[in-house]
């Protein structure tokens, strides 16, 4: 019996040092066992349960004093790190999200623009301010059909930028989800990661780019790219002028002559926190007094919202 405490113990102890690396990557590392991204709140405090049986099984007989520094020693990181993950999972509600995009479609002075079109017609409009929305899809297929969802419920027009090769979807996966979608309110591009193949080598990553866009356009129309970045950021192939996109008939979605670029990604919670503190809740907040005839670009990361 008290070696399967023992084990049990040694278990929530491995578990409690998981949670604690992955709030101190700001969640990245979630994505590991990505479909329990809402769950780790609720994992915490089982974790916490078991570690706090199994200690006070194993160890009821040492007297008060001990327990006085034991117990807190559990007790009160277990809740910090209930209430991080707590935070976190609200900051990516899609229902929080949706009653911004109402909040949003309702302002008279915005007006929500597909980025494909923008490019085609880059007009500015004096009285109004204009919304282009964007989305990386870097990781999950299905979190991306249920943003599609949630948009064409809105009727928000946006632009998904699809990877040919992920970790946890292949370009086969891709074609099919994507084609199958009967939404309207959205277009493709390209999340290209040439740089990563060549890892870093910019002379192969031309025709290798070349390549890929051909292949790409076999199965959808696109007129956009936006580069994807971890390790290599392949963005610099078109920053750096390495690439000239209008050989290929596209652009950029980094080029678009946006006055503003808002995203979640990067910083606390994976959300861009500055040093003032200012979040992506906040930054889209400003939205509400846009000067008019500004241009707005938002990225969103699917991934993350649930
Ligand atoms: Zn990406």
């Amino acid at each position: 019996m008290e070696f399967i405490f023992w084990l049990l113990f040694v278990f929530s102890a491995i578990t409690h040092l998981v949670f604690w690396y992955i709030y101190s990557k700001n969640y990245r590392f979630a994505t590991l066992i990505f479909d329990l991204l809402p769950y780790y709140p609720y994992l915490v405090i089982i974790n916490s349960l078991v570690s706090l049986t199994s200690i006070i099984y194993l160890l009821m007989d040492y007297n008060f004093i001990f327990w006085m520094f034991i117990l807190p020693g559990i007790i009160f990181p277990n809740i910090y790190l209930f209430q991080s993950f707590q935070s976190w999972k609200n900051d990516y509600k899609l229902s929080r999200l949706k009653k911004f995009w109402i909040h949003l479609v309702k302002n008279p002075d915005v007006e929500l623009i597909a980025m494909k079109d923008w490019v085609i017609k880059p007009v500015k409009k004096p009285n109004k301010a204009i919304i282009i929305v964007r989305h990386d899809v870097d990781i999950s297929l299905k979190r991306a059909m249920k943003m599609i969802e949630l948009e064409a419920e809105l009727q928000i027009p946006a632009i998904y930028f699809l990877r040919n090769n992920a970790e946890k979807f292949t370009f086969s996966e891709v074609i099919e989800v994507f084609k199958s979608q009967s939404s309207i309110y959205f277009d493709v591009g390209f999340h290209y990661e040439t740089l990563a193949k060549t890892k870093g080598k910019i002379d192969p990553a031309i025709p290798l780019f070349k390549e890929e866009v051909e292949e790409f356009k076999k199965h959808f129309p696109i007129t956009l790219v936006a580069g994807h970045g971890e390790k290599y950021v392949s963005q610099k192939l078109v920053r750096d002028n390495y690439l000239d996109l209008t050989e290929y008939n596209l652009k950029s979605a980094y080029r678009i002559g946006h006055d503003l670029y808002i995203s979640e990604a990067g910083g606390k919670h994976h959300f861009i926190v500055d040093k003032k503190s200012v979040t992506f809740w906040d930054k889209l907040a400003i939205l509400d007094d846009l000067p008019k005839g500004s241009v707005v670009q938002i990225l969103i990361h699917a991934d993350w919202w649930f």
